[in-house]
């Protein structure tokens, strides 16, 4: 998406259909004369910024629409630029046809997130505010929205602001000393001045990450597959964990979250059964597992909850799914405890649970909490990150610290160790988009809904 950011755009925020409005968003050079032209009311021109006003959108004198029209100047505005949004009524009709009258005028039909990337082009917002506006409105539950209000208000862009001008204040100390050498020698400067600020950040680091995976199940909850070979349960598992709640919510076409076949809201957290029907329905069980896609599902599960029939004994076939599946983290769920309790893994834990009674779900519960998240963690005043892009760029810059702490630790020359230390901030400063390529921002911001 290569988009000159000059011209004015156009698109419709709201998703069109039975709706009682719809708002069109125009932004740039022309946006408030381009409105001022098909909108009689008042002249936009001479409004006030920050203003709403009451008129009609007409053409050629016929009346399309009552209206309401904000105007918002530039640069006090979501984009930077001059800003109008026009609340019209709903349906898709009345929007779209407003939208063609602006595209006469001048204006461009925006691209997905092209408003998002002008506010973060005119400094308005940067990158981890721009995905946390994506985060809030795919939020399914009280924690995913906490996260994401967190992060737009710039949260994890201070965060990043503060790590980096530690590593700024590194980088300044060896200017100095690289300008009067005669002050200091290197040695003094790796090992009394760096390799205390770089340990420093290195743990401050592990902490984020450690906490991180609270934040990234919160956000994007738990991959999990059931398996288990056929009638021990598994689809009555599946509607009992989607009935116990709590929602049964189908995935939105068009996000780029995975398909899936229901969510299991658990107190925040949300466990995202993913679609196995080539596990579940297969009478070979073993052998579609060792084929596509039942496999990759597996692969990429982050939870195995592995169904065994309590009603009967173990079958060879139990025994090669747990073989299978040893290597992942998985939850052995024993099912029909109702009818008996005919196995007992000696080695492993088994939580037994009746699908048809519900009894057991509780034990469950909690165990997939204990396996996957700090629950001290979810009202805590500190920073959570939670976006897979973030942790990954903070594991960089962590390595990088860890780099120039091993070249301090060997004396290397102070300058191998400023390569080190730059790369850690560059790798920072790439989470707020201060560092980076444009491919990234544009691939980013391409994810996006239209009109956002
Ligand atoms: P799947 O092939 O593994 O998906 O198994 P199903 O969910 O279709 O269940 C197979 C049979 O076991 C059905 O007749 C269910 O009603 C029964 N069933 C499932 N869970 C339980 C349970 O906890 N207790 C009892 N008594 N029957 C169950």
């Amino acid at each position: 998406m290569n988009m000159p950011l000059s011209d004015t755009i156009v698109g419709i925020a709201t998703l069109q259909g039975a709706s009682a409005l719809n708002v069109l968003r125009v932004s740039g050079s022309e946006a408030i004369s381009a409105v001022a032209q098909i909108f009689q009311g008042k002249d936009l021109c001479e409004v006030p910024t920050h203003t709403v006003h009451y008129g009609h959108i007409v053409e050629n004198g016929a009346v399309i629409d009552e209206v309401m029209v904000s105007v918002f100047r530039r640069p006090r505005s979501f984009t930077g630029e001059d800003v109008v949004e026009i609340s019209t009524h709903g349906g898709s009709f009345i929007p779209n046809k407003i939208l063609s009258l602006l595209i006469q005028k001048g204006c461009r039909t925006a691209e997905r997130g092209e408003f998002s990337q002008r506010a973060f082009t005119n400094g308005r917002i940067d990158l981890t505010q721009a995905e946390s506006i994506m985060d809030m409105i795919s939020a399914k539950n009280d924690a995913q929205l906490r996260l994401a209000a967190r992060g737009l208000q710039g949260e994890v862009r201070s965060l990043v602001g503060e790590m980096q001008s530690v590593l700024l204040g590194l980088l300044s100390q060896i200017e100095v000393n690289i300008d009067y050498p005669e002050y200091d020698d290197v040695v003094q400067v790796t090992d009394e001045i760096l390799a205390p600020g770089l340990e420093g950040l290195k743990s401050r680091m592990d902490d984020l990450l450690r906490k991180a995976s609270t934040g990234k199940v919160i956000r994007d909850g738990i991959r999990t597959v059931i398996v288990g070979k056929p009638n021990v349960g598994k689809s009555s598992l599946l509607n009992s964990l989607l009935r116990e709640d709590k929602a049964i919510v189908t995935d939105i076409s068009g996000t780029t979250r995975d398909i899936v076949e229901g969510e299991w809201n658990l107190g925040g957290i949300v466990l995202r059964l993913a679609d196995t029907a080539g596990i579940r329905d297969t009478s070979d069980v073993i052998e579609q597992i060792g084929i596509g896609k039942s496999k990759k599902a597996l692969e990429e599960a982050d939870l195995v909850l592995l169904v065994l029939d309590q009603s009967r004994k173990m079958t060879q076939e139990d025994l090669q799914l747990l073989e299978m599946t040893k290597a992942k983290t998985r939850i052995i769920v024993g099912n029909k405890i109702d009818l008996g309790k005919n196995v007992d893994l000696e080695k492993e834990k088994m939580i037994n649970v009746s699908a048809l009674t519900s009894a057991g779900i509780d034990k469950l519960e909690a165990e997939v909490k204990r396996l996957f998240v700090d629950e001290s963690l979810f009202g805590a005043s500190e920073v959570l990150l939670s976006n897979a892009r973030h942790i990954g760029k903070i594991r960089e810059a962590r390595q990088s610290v860890e780099d120039a702490l091993v070249a301090c630790a060997r004396h290397l020359p102070v300058d191998m160790v400023e390569i080190d230390i730059r790369n850690a901030w560059e790798a920072l400063g790439e989470i707020t988009g201060e560092c980076g390529s444009e491919t990234l921002v544009s691939s980013l911001f391409s994810r996006f809904c239209l009109g956002k």
